[in-house]
């Protein structure tokens, strides 16, 4: 990928990077390409490359250089959902037969994909604590192991794993090591650098930024695996829409300064709620005490817009909170500008409910958006108390 902001810092690659602008009419944004086919000058005569799209459609193109550039990949690949982008990744990379190592504290819906959907096509998977790296070799060595699929900062209990200590253990084991980075984004973290084959996205959350497109993409580390993932996403066809494609970048472009707001503002609730009589315990890595926070420091460049919160009045007290605020809004999802609440255990994590993924009914989930601190604060404050 040749591009003339490579070398720039991410900001810069951000705002930059697959948005050169419109030759023709001069428009600073590169149009949306909003057409399914392309027309040839002669049979085989395509502009640009350009045949059909679910092969391929510019912007498209231009979301996936953008991905590559900001996780430092070889290649990115756009889709239609993160869990699309999964499944092609899982396709792409394993046969019938072989072995998943996942962290047991992964994405609901990666659990839920791996288990009922791959299983019953012969994959074998096993979930282990990712913070206990014996247990994890262990599991790598089970036979037929080729893939180990980490998740940090994790949900909902923000647990930060040592991704260079991952990698090496999931190397030695022969396993394309995948990082889920839907929580930190690129703009905290690049699992790549560490050694990582491949990052997913959901690029629902915080790189679209906006909770108005549902998306996934996949970056490589390196072309074999690229190839493959590739040709799933055209044979099978889980691409993203143009317009989704479109919008996903639009957000992209101030995802360095959304982050470091989501992260102050998170960091603001979390040390408000610590040692707050109705809770137990506060979840979010920035917080010294956090048992990941050392680590997250050490790997990450700011701690994210994610914390949970343990309610000392268990499930009832943790209903009547995320039923009780006003700008944090009860909803499914995370990482827009719009802060959000949720209850795990009857939301996003129902579908994980009575499996060792199970998530306490006494947490309450805050994704907290970029509107300001001292309403987030308020609000938080009457419903704890509520
Ligand atoms: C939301 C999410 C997914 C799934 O992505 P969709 O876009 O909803 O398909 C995967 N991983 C994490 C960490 C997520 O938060």
């Amino acid at each position: 990928m040749t591009d003339a902001h490579n070398a720039d810092g991410f900001a810069t690659r951000a705002i930059h990077v697959g948005q050169e602008f419109d030759p023709t009419t001069g428009a600073i944004i590169p149009p949306i390409y909003q057409t399914s086919t392309f027309v040839q000058d002669g049979i085989g005569g395509l502009r640009g490359g350009y045949e059909y799209g679910r092969a391929g459609n510019p912007t498209r193109t231009a979301l996936e250089t953008l991905l590559a550039s900001l996780e430092g990949g070889v290649r990115a690949l756009s889709f239609a959902s993160g869990l699309a982008a999964e499944d092609a990744l899982i396709r792409a990379a394993l046969t019938p037969g072989d072995h998943i190592v996942l962290g047991n504290d992964v994405y609901g819906g990666t659990h839920r994909l791996i288990e009922r959907i791959h299983g019953a096509w012969g994959i074998r998977n096993t979930t282990v604590d990712l913070a206990d790296l014996d247990a994890v070799r262990t599991a790598l060595a089970t036979e037929g192991t080729r893939m180990l699929w980490i998740e940090t900062p994790s949900n909902p209990l923000m647990k930060v794993s040592d991704l260079a200590a991952l990698v090496t253990l999931g190397h030695e084991a022969g396993a394309v090591v995948v990082v889920d980075n839907t929580f930190a984004s690129p703009a905290l973290q690049q699992p790549l650098s560490f050694g990582a084959d491949v990052v997913v996205h959901s690029t629902t959350k915080y790189l679209g930024g906006h909770s108005d497109v549902i998306g996934g993409a996949l970056v490589f580390a390196g072309e074999e695996l690229a190839e493959k993932a590739q040709f799933i996403q055209f044979a099978a066809g889980a691409v993203s829409a143009p317009l989704d494609a479109w919008l996903t970048v639009r957000g992209i472009k101030t995802l360095d300064v959304r982050m470091k707001r989501h992260s102050e503002n998170a960091q603001a609730i979390a040390e408000a709620l610590v040692g707050h009589p109705g809770v137990d315990a506060v979840y979010y890595p920035g917080l010294p005490t956090h048992p990941g926070h050392e680590l997250a420091a050490a790997q990450m460049s700011g701690f994210g817009g994610m914390l949970s919160v343990a309610l000392s009045g268990g499930a009832p007290a943790a209903r009547r909170f995320a039923e009780s605020t006003r700008v944090f809004q009860l909803a499914e999802s995370l990482g827009g500008v719009e802060s959000l609440i949720g209850y795990p255990s009857e939301m996003t994590h129902a579908s994980v409910r009575g499996t060792a993924l199970e998530v306490p009914d006494n947490i309450v989930r805050l994704s907290v958006g970029i509107e300001d601190v001292a309403d987030l604060l308020a609000d938080v404050e009457q419903a704890v108390g509520a």
